[in-house]
């Protein structure tokens, strides 16, 4: 792919980016994000946060800022958010992700999280892409519900461009013909990826089903497909989210899928080599 100078493998990026983030190894080890669509409540952030970590999980996601479909949905609690976040942090010891949605909220915002994500709908906000390239953050970068590979990398380039090295891609799904599932998860995109570039890619099969039933499936076939990592929405009581409660996995639910998860983990070193090559 023409123009990809730091996204794509070249002549001086032999190397698979591998991003540490408070000591987990985003791009060698496989790496689980789990927590919240959104932070509701210090007692639900807390609880989840606590239940997530029990069950393995390496990261806490939650959103402090929605980006919501309807302007009268709830749209985050900000500031509050964030230090909530900052508490679950400290009570559990994991790493927080969090959404960015204003450029001119990177620089404060990133004070309390230690990944700065940036959401499908704000893929191409370019203002957006410059100021978090700026920080020394890692970047979890969502593909564009309507993006091209193509395209996905060229936003990566943009962060990469302007200082920052620590960019994480994120397949949650596009948009298709099919209305079943709330997107369509391009799992092929994994191994896409990795053939032309060489930072991590993780899989949110949360969003990029909607369906808690088969979020176990996709997430299993992401670690399979080569994926380094998955972002998974989880709520310690799924019937009371205020976002997302159809794709909220319960924590029981989650305890199992890490199992799995571990065992299948175990195999996968037989199959694939350590460059994400097939043996
Ligand atoms: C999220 O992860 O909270 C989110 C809003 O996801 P997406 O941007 O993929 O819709
Ligand atoms: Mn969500």
């Amino acid at each position: 792919m023409t123009n990809l100078k730091l996204a794509a493998f070249n002549g001086d990026h032999k190397q698979r980016t591998v991003i540490s983030v408070n000591g987990v190894k985003v791009g060698k080890e496989f790496v689980v994000i789990a927590g919240p669509c959104s932070v509701e409540s210090e007692e639900q952030t807390i609880k989840t946060a606590q239940k997530v970590k029990a069950a393995g999980a390496n990261m806490l996601r939650g959103g402090a800022f929605k980006p919501r479909t309807s302007p009268y949905d709830f749209q985050g609690l900000g500031l509050q958010g964030l230090k909530i976040l900052e508490k679950a942090k400290k009570e559990t010891g994991l790493p927080v992700v969090t959404e960015v949605t204003d450029p001119r909220d990177v620089s404060w915002v990133s004070e309390y999280a230690d990944v700065l994500q940036v959401g499908t709908r704000n893929m191409q906000n370019f203002t957006l892409l410059k100021e978090v390239g700026k920080v020394n953050k890692p970047v979890l970068l969502k593909r564009g519900m309507y993006s091209t590979l193509k395209e996905w990398l060229n936003c990566a380039e943009y962060i990469l461009a302007a200082g920052n090295p620590d960019v994480i891609l994120c397949e949650r799904g596009i948009r298709t013909f099919e209305t079943h599932t709330r997107n369509t998860l391009d799992l092929s995109i994994v191994p896409c990826v990795k053939e032309i570039s060489h930072l991590p890619i993780i899989v949110d099969p949360s969003h990029g089903t909607g369906r808690l039933s088969i979020i176990e499936k996709m997430s299993l076939a992401s670690m399979a497909v080569g994926a380094d990592g998955l972002m998974i929405e989880v709520h310690n009581d799924p019937s009371e989210a205020i976002c997302d409660k159809d794709q909220a996995m319960p924590p029981a639910m989650f305890t199992s899928l890490m199992r799995k998860l571990g065992r299948l983990n175990s195999c996968m070193d037989d199959i694939y080599q350590g460059n994400g090559s097939p043996v």
